[in-house]
């Protein structure tokens, strides 16, 4: 059966550098006035040649946004069922080689973070876990989005890469949108961030959306960590994998996270750093490629950057995020998957997006509009 994974082997990493790098000036143009932009004009928009356009990529990118999207940005919150990891990934302060305190929440304890969540106006929540199968596996997801279907609009999950026929079931209880990062598309260097566990296997997670978009899912959100390899070269695969997936499953929609390695986020030192102004080349960037893709920005972000980020291109904010199982009925010190910056309430955050006259939604899509995809 085709995938992604037969896609991908046709391109090389360095080509890829070097086909972005000779980008220039005149390339840069003719993609900022081109009617419909595909993968040629995005490598144009990404490279060193487009850094002097960023005004006017900013321009674009906001009027595309507000003319699909409106003046709205979308606030989502991640419940961590639990921590409990069978992975090492080198970035992540769930790794099996950190000793700390794992927990899986008890069908009453998702209950009382439910009403902890549900008090701060949400209707939409993202159900988080480490990777533990022996822990927490479709069995268990099935319970808790059975438990809970009735209290939210939409149900999203990014747990560890599952089965097709585990996916059809997990719809079924309810479940419409499904968030899997590949980290890196650098075959070459993804192992040395995943050295054990499963997801070592780089071939099986880049095949998952292929099992979601097969199992007839509503949404697919597909990221990598900016900041483990080159950023343009992992972010120009990263829409190779979206133009890829449109195509094949063309009734779902399609969500992108730009989550940002920083130096300061535990003891993982990213080799590639990435700044603001090329965060906010790359956000326009993705705009200016697909007008329809979401883009979603967390918490990892400071609150000043997101302020002033908000207007460009970005159609969802995380806000309120704790990564602690149990958190947010019983706050307190955690362990952190990774570092937050941003650690305004989610009413703080609505309120800023008010000031800057966008309008908060605090959920994600409304059935009547969009209704499921039949199988
Ligand atoms: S990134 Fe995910 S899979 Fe990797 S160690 Fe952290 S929780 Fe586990």
């Amino acid at each position: 059966m085709k995938t992604f994974y037969q896609e991908l082997q046709k391109h090389h990493w360095h080509d890829q550098i070097a086909s972005i790098q000779k980008k220039n000036e005149k390339d840069v143009r003719r993609a900022l006035d081109a009617e419909y932009r595909g993968l040629e004009e995005f490598k144009a928009l990404i490279s060193p040649a487009a850094e002097p356009f960023l005004e006017e990529m900013a321009q674009r990118s906001m009027e595309l946004t507000r003319k699909r999207f409106g003046r709205t940005i979308q606030l989502y919150i991640p419940l961590y069922l639990s921590n409990f990891c069978t992975n090492s990934c080198i970035y992540c302060g769930f790794s099996c080689s950190n000793t700390v305190e794992r927990k899986v929440l008890s069908i009453e304890e998702v209950d009382l973070e439910v009403a902890a969540i549900k008090k701060m106006g949400y209707d939409h929540i993202l159900l988080v876990s480490g990777e533990a199968p022996g822990q927490v596996n479709s069995v268990y997801f099935e319970e808790v989005l059975a438990r809970i279907r009735n209290d939210f609009s939409q149900l999203a999950m990014e747990v560890q890469p599952l089965e097709q026929h585990e996916y059809e079931q997990l719809i079924d209880c309810g479940l419409s949108f499904v968030c899997i990062y590949q980290e890196t598309y650098n075959q070459h260097n993804y192992g040395s961030y995943h050295p054990q566990g499963p997801k070592a296997d780089f071939r099986y997670r880049l095949e998952t959306p292929d099992r979601l978009g097969r199992a007839r899912i509503h949404k697919i959100g597909l990221a990598c960590l900016l900041g483990l390899e080159d950023w343009r070269t992992d972010s120009l695969f990263t829409a190779m994998h979206l133009d890829y997936l449109e195509k094949m499953y063309w009734r779902t929609r399609f969500s992108v996270s730009l989550p940002r390695l920083r130096p300061h986020d535990g003891q993982f030192r990213p080799r590639h750093v990435v700044g603001d102004r090329s965060m906010v080349q790359l956000i326009c960037a993705w705009r200016l490629f697909s007008p329809e893709v979401e883009i979603s920005i967390s918490t990892r972000e400071s609150s000043r950057f997101r302020d002033n980020i908000l207007r460009l291109g970005v159609t969802s904010f995380s806000a309120g995020s704790s990564t602690k199982p149990g958190g947010y009925a019983n706050p307190g010190d955690e362990l952190q998957q990774f570092s937050v910056d941003d650690n305004r309430s989610p009413k703080e955050i609505a309120d800023m997006i008010r000031q800057r006259g966008y309008e908060p939604v605090w959920k994600d899509w409304d059935k009547n509009i969009h209704p499921p995809i039949t199988r």
